[in-house]
């Protein structure tokens, strides 16, 4: 056993009841080990296989090790020690992963940003987990993530590092590459990190949580909650050192990292493929180049897959057994056809950067694979189902899900006030979905009681976009609601109620959201302009109504931007 130098650090964050923790250390989940010290446990048993492959590199276990430590030592070498935190806005790539490693070995803490996150989301992360260092592409579509991040560490004084992939690197940042070389003497390195490997029960990484509302929630996921997940979720999927799991997600999702993901891929001795986007073309080539065994969709990608392969059935896919789909609701005609096209198992997935996971299982009958979310992985999750009285509803109802868990932490990071409402009772995270559970155990996910809007697996909390609205001049009310979109599910639809005279435009709104600095995902799409607003019986903007009247509208008016309209029927 290491000498546990780091100490686990609690810091802001809630931690799980003692009963809880002795209960899920009895219980085998949770084994005291840093992902770090699992991670060698896979290497050492096949140290020369290969293991991670981006483009041309191919690295084997051994190299994947030898430059995680490489990096760690580096980053240390840079003044990062660890409890450090890291944010890492990287698109899907090899230094990505040796980067992550290198943070798990060392104890600093990378804090999961989107490519699609702009200086408002970077900036308001980098400030609540004080982070020391931000990690950038150069650019990224036509985007300059380097001086986006220097501009975020001009305005945020943790700031000190801007470590940067990529041929156009500015004195002043630190090229990634370069630090992810080997360590020089990889032995000596492995000991001396070995040495001081976390606890299992420190803060292994942060995950941003599916929306904000304003601000940014983050949620501290620890060594052994996380080791838990990503281990479990691997032995329900069957992998082994036989899988290949090609990532096409953006691995700062928690999904294509550890759902099993690639730490789950890992530690079970399997290979990882990269790709950077779920594009059916550059997708159906690498699986047939790899001989792919496993990736994980969202639903709106499924469907491109579906269509692309109907176009063109000749990429070879037969050694793709798993095929995994969430994010969002995968509609169940939809769900039939997975197999029967692209000749897998389908496996719906549930879940949440919280914490709790549900899979089908690959060897469930049809019916519950077509028609279910599935059921959590570990037989310590709870789940309850309550009304808008918060009591439990019959067994068989629709019912806000509640749920607890060796691996869904009890608050978000440094958010009281949040937390009194995100997490009720004895630490029950309430996670919005209206679910109903199956006698079989499966659950259904038939909606949701959170202002959100679920933007092909992306999520935007309608708080956010309406504030930004109110900044618009001419904006007297604002309402941020979903509208149904064929290929993403939902897009930001905004309905808007102006003073007197005064008029509004789609053009408007965006304007002021890019110049906030605001990730392009969250812009709403469409714009109504109406008289007033209809409201609920306890006076609230009555959404579920303007959800209903932008369908109506959608379906007589589906082309144009903006409509001036009477008040809304709803
Ligand atoms: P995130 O934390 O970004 O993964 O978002 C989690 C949320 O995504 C959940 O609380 C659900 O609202 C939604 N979600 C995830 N998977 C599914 C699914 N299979 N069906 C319906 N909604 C889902």
């Amino acid at each position: 056993m290491p000498v546990r130098a780091v100490q686990p650090s609690r810091a802001n964050t809630v931690p799980w009841p003692d009963e809880a923790v002795a209960r899920y250390t009895a219980n085998g989940y949770w084994e005291g080990l840093s992902l770090g010290e699992h991670l060698y446990a896979a290497a050492d048993a096949a140290a020369d296989a290969v293991c991670l492959v981006d483009g041309e590199l191919r690295l084997s276990f051994r190299d994947l090790m030898a430059r995680a430590d490489g990096a760690a030592v580096r980053l240390r070498a840079l003044g990062l020690r660890a409890d450090d935190r890291v944010v890492v806005q990287l698109p899907n790539c090899w230094e990505f992963v040796v980067l992550t490693v290198a943070c798990l070995r060392l104890g600093a803490i990378p804090v999961m940003a989107l490519s699609a996150h702009r200086r408002q989301e970077i900036s308001s992360m980098a400030a609540l987990a004080e982070a020391r260092a931000i990690v950038v592409p150069d650019t990224l579509k036509g985007f300059d993530h380097q001086a986006m991040a220097h501009e975020v560490a001009d305005t945020t004084a943790s700031v000190e590092q801007i470590l940067v992939v990529g041929s156009d690197i500015r004195v002043d940042s630190v090229d990634l590459r370069s630090l992810c070389r080997p360590a020089d003497d990889a032995v000596q390195v492995r000991r001396e990190l070995d040495r001081t490997a976390p606890d299992g029960a420190a803060v292994a990484l942060f995950l941003l949580s599916g929306g904000t509302t304003g601000l940014p929630k983050l949620i501290a996921r620890t060594h052994n909650d996380y080791a838990y997940m990503a281990r479990r979720a691997a032995q329900l999927c069957g992998l082994g050192p036989d899988t290949v799991y090609l990532a096409v997600l953006p691995l700062g999702h928690g999904y294509p990292m550890a759902g099993p993901g690639v730490l789950g891929t890992l530690m079970s001795g399997g290979r990882v493929v990269i790709t950077s986007s779920p594009a059916p073309e550059r997708a159906f080539a690498a699986i047939e180049r790899e001989r792919v065994t496993m990736t994980s969709l969202v639903p709106a990608a499924a469907q491109r897959w579906l269509e692309y392969r109907e176009a063109d059935p000749v990429p070879d896919l037969s050694s793709l057994r798993l095929l995994q789909v969430a994010g969002s609701r995968l509609a169940d005609h939809v769900a039939r056809q997975i197999n029967p096209a692209l000749g897998c198992t389908l496996q719906q997935v549930y879940g949440m950067a919280e914490g709790l996971l549900c899979l089908t299982r690959p060897d469930d009958p049809e019916e519950v694979i077509c028609h279910t979310q599935g059921r959590p992985i570990c037989p310590d999750d709870e789940i309850l189902l309550v009304d808008d009285h918060g009591e439990p509803v019959p067994a068989g109802e629709r019912g806000v899900l509640l749920t607890r868990g060796p691996y869904t932490p009890r608050g978000y990071y440094r958010a009281e006030e949040l937390n009194a409402r995100a997490f009720i009772g004895e630490g029950w995270y309430s996670t919005g979905d209206v679910v109903r559970q199956r006698p079989d155990g499966n659950l259904v996910v038939e909606g949701r009681d959170k202002d959100v809007i679920n933007r092909g697996g992306e999520k935007i909390w309608a708080e956010e976009v309406e504030n930004f609205a109110y900044q618009v001049d001419g904006v007297s009310l604002a309402a941020a609601v979903a509208m149904p979109d064929p290929e993403l599910g939902e897009r930001v639809c905004l309905y808007v109620v102006s003073y007197p005279g005064r008029t509004v435009g789609l053009a408007d709104v965006q304007a002021v959201m890019e110049r906030a600095g605001v990730a392009r995902f969250k812009l709403p799409e469409r714009l109504v302009l109406v008289d007033s607003l209809p409201s609920t019986a306890v006076g609230k903007i009555d959404k579920k109504g303007l959800r209903a009247d932008i369908s109506l509208r959608l379906s007589t008016q589906p082309a144009t931007a903006e409509h001036r309209t009477g008040s809304v029927s709803a």
